[in-house]
């Protein structure tokens, strides 16, 4: 699995207007710092595909990029909590739940988060509304290369707990290192693996 052409196509805050062919998407998401940009950039195999942290403008947008004229990457806005939060929908800011409810192109998203951290409520809660939404996602973990192998195990399996309290299964999931390149052809698998009909 290599990615041969990686092309940015457009950025916007409405769904409306993303791109209207059938070409299959996956969408990555999660807190700002995570590590999404430098993960999209791994996966390429470029170097600024994606804008790494301190942009604050250009990250609030819906990003996508064509990839090897198969498949749209699209790099989503690190979420937050929209300041009314009552139900798990109304959470997240509406742009991203509008994305996420109406992109029938979408095939998976992918969240990331931080291998060193214990499970975080705000992740755990989007989780919980691409599920109660019929969204399929897998859990990309960043970062690993901070932790020991045995730490890792261990941090995975803690994760993994905490979703057996609210999910009959696991989520797919993958454990990636954009900086020793730790990841990229499972993630790639996997979206080489689903995208075809
Ligand atoms: P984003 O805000 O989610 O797009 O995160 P960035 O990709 O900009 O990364 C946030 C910070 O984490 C930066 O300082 C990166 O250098 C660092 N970082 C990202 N990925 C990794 C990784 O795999 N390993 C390590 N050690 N640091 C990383």
């Amino acid at each position: 699995t290599k990615v041969k052409s990686a092309e940015f196509v457009m950025s916007n805050s409405d769904v409306a207007k993303c791109p209207k062919n059938r070409i299959p998407e996956y969408a990555f998401i999660g807190r700002s710092n995570v590590g999404k940009s430098s993960l999209i950039n791994m996966l390429t195999d470029r170097k600024s595909l994606a804008k790494t942290s301190g942009r604050p403008g250009k990250t609030q947008l819906i990003n996508h990029f064509i990839i090897n004229e198969e498949w749209y990457l699209v790099d989503l806005p690190g979420y937050g909590y929209a300041r009314v939060s009552k139900t798990s929908k109304k959470k997240f800011q509406k742009f991203i739940t509008n994305y996420f409810e109406q992109r029938q192109q979408l095939v998976s998203a992918f969240v990331l988060v931080d291998i060193r951290h214990k499970p975080q409520p705000i992740d755990l809660e989007f989780m919980q509304y691409l599920g109660e939404n019929g969204i399929p996602f897998g859990i990309v973990f960043t970062k690993a290369d901070k932790l020991k192998p045995n730490a890792i195990d261990n941090h995975v399996d803690d994760y993994c707990k905490e979703l057996l309290k609210t999910w009959e299964e696991i989520p797919p999931y993958f454990i990636t290192s954009s900086s020793k390149k730790i990841g990229q052809d499972d993630v790639l698998d996997f979206i080489n693996n689903t995208n075809e009909e």
